[in-house]
């Protein structure tokens, strides 16, 4: 007899926390802005068998025999990735962003050398030289900041590379609401022979739809998350440009070594399968109209807003995403907000402002995004109600201070959310939430 449902009978527990897991989406609004729904071409790509296959290397020259169909598999992958970006070269074999980074640095850098990018508190990621992560703490990193109205200051990057001469530099970030001034970087990385390297791990998505310029004329490197706008599994591409294979005709190679065998073992076989669907879906024309109606719809919820009364960073938005300054209620209240907007139906996320007064584990503001809900097929209108929701929410906790005192910050924020999840508010606003969701269904 063929098994029908394997999962649910081997091991009841997982399966029924995959359940639990489905109904919390299909009656919540997930608004992290790195996160999105898949389709379901790329989640059985995911979960087929290819991830039982040994394929070190790269396709028709490999350590192990019998790849001739992953072979054919990666080939249409990194055909699909050059295609749709544009560029001579790719590499889809890094499992994730962060070590995507990781192999950019090992193809142009050595240990020690000087290295710049965004400030985390400024919306940069954490593999752009924060002190934390590898890149701050193998390399000697230079950070720039954006300027007390929210976007990038090149006058002090400009000034930072001329100083330290950086040998990579990166522009691209994890919560910076505004188009990146790609060509601007460009010239201050060409005046000081450095490097340009595009993360454009949020917002690659938005870059194949035409919703945001794209980095290749100006840019040598560019890596990106699949898993975010893009829509695809959890993975990452690094691409070289023509301009980056002027630089160095070798950059390709130095990727593919530092992917492998510098950082990576075996490639993920199935997780390139299913970039490679992704890829595809990305490059129909359905999806120019997923990414601009992205963008329209957080000009949409980021108007809402405003005109109810929260200050956005940067006045306003781009792109998919936006952050809400919550330093006008408190400093470091973003906890509460996302607890209180959590117990709501409305997934997001605590975040740091620029020059925040606070600390990144209890940041002063919130970062939200629509990726996931467009996908879901949500409009303008369903954002101006989403947004008033929103900031009714957050009105209920405009009285809630954090504790000055460190060790009574985690105690205070346990009894505050027990108290807001009997809150009347809260609990209207997850009724109507649930109410929209099922108007959108997802395909799972
Ligand atoms: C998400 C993100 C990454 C890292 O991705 P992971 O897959 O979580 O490692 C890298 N850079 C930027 C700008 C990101 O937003």
């Amino acid at each position: 007899m063929i098994n029908k449902n394997p999962l649910q009978q081997a091991d009841p527990s997982i399966f029924e926390l995959v359940e639990a897991e489905k109904k919390r989406r299909q009656e919540g609004l997930e608004m992290i802005p790195s996160e999105n729904h898949t389709s379901l071409a790329v989640l059985e790509a995911l979960g087929s068998l290819l991830t039982d296959k040994y394929s070190e290397g790269y396709p028709h020259k490999r350590y192990y025999g019998g790849n001739e169909f992953i072979d054919k598999v990666e080939d249409l992958a990194i055909a699909r990735a050059k295609e749709a970006f544009g560029v001579p070269f790719a590499n889809v074999q890094p499992y994730s962003g962060t070590p995507a980074n990781f192999a950019v640095y090992l193809a142009t850098c050595k240990a020690g050398d000087t290295i710049m990018g965004q400030n985390l508190l400024d919306g940069g990621h954490l593999t752009h030289g924060w002190k934390t992560s590898f890149s701050g703490i193998f390399y000697n990193s230079v950070q720039y900041h954006v300027k007390p109205d929210g976007y990038i200051d090149l006058d002090e990057a400009r000034k930072l590379a001329q100083e330290h001469k950086p040998k990579l530099i990166w522009v691209g970030a994890s919560a910076y609401p505004r188009e990146f001034p790609f060509k601007e970087m460009g010239e201050i990385a060409d005046s000081v022979g450095a490097f340009l390297a595009a993360d454009i791990a949020h917002i690659s998505g938005l870059v194949l739809g035409g919703a945001h310029a794209s980095p290749v004329p100006f840019v040598h490197i560019i890596t990106t998350t699949t898993h975010k706008t893009l829509r695809g599994p959890r993975g990452a591409l690094i691409m070289a440009t023509e301009k980056g294979l002027q630089k160095d005709p070798e950059l390709g190679a130095k990727l593919d070594k530092a992917v492998f065998p510098g950082l990576q073992g075996g490639p993920h076989n199935h997780q390139t399968a299913a970039i490679a669907v992704a890829l595809g879906e990305a490059m129909k024309p359905e999806f120019k109209d997923y990414a601009h109606q992205v963008v329209k719809n957080a000009k949409a919820l980021a108007q809402t807003l405003m005109d109810n009364g929260l200050k956005l960073v940067s006045s306003g938005t781009d792109n998919h995403l936006m952050l809400v300054d919550l330093t006008p209620l408190g400093i470091g209240v973003g906890v509460f907000a996302e607890k209180a907007l959590d117990l709501a139906g409305i997934t997001l996320n605590k975040n740091t402002i620029p020059s925040d007064p606070s600390s990144p584990f209890y940041p002063s503001g919130i970062r939200l995004g629509t990726p996931a809900i467009t996908s879901r097929g949500m409009k303008e209108e369903e954002m101006k109600h989403i947004g008033k929701w929103i900031a009714e929410v957050v009105e209920e906790i405009k009285d809630v201070k954090l504790p000055e005192a460190k060790e009574e910050r985690p105690a205070f924020v346990k009894e505050f959310s027990q108290k807001i999840a009997e809150n009347q508010k809260v609990k209207e606003v997850k009724d109507k939430v649930r109410e929209l969701c099922t108007k959108f269904p997802l395909p799972y």
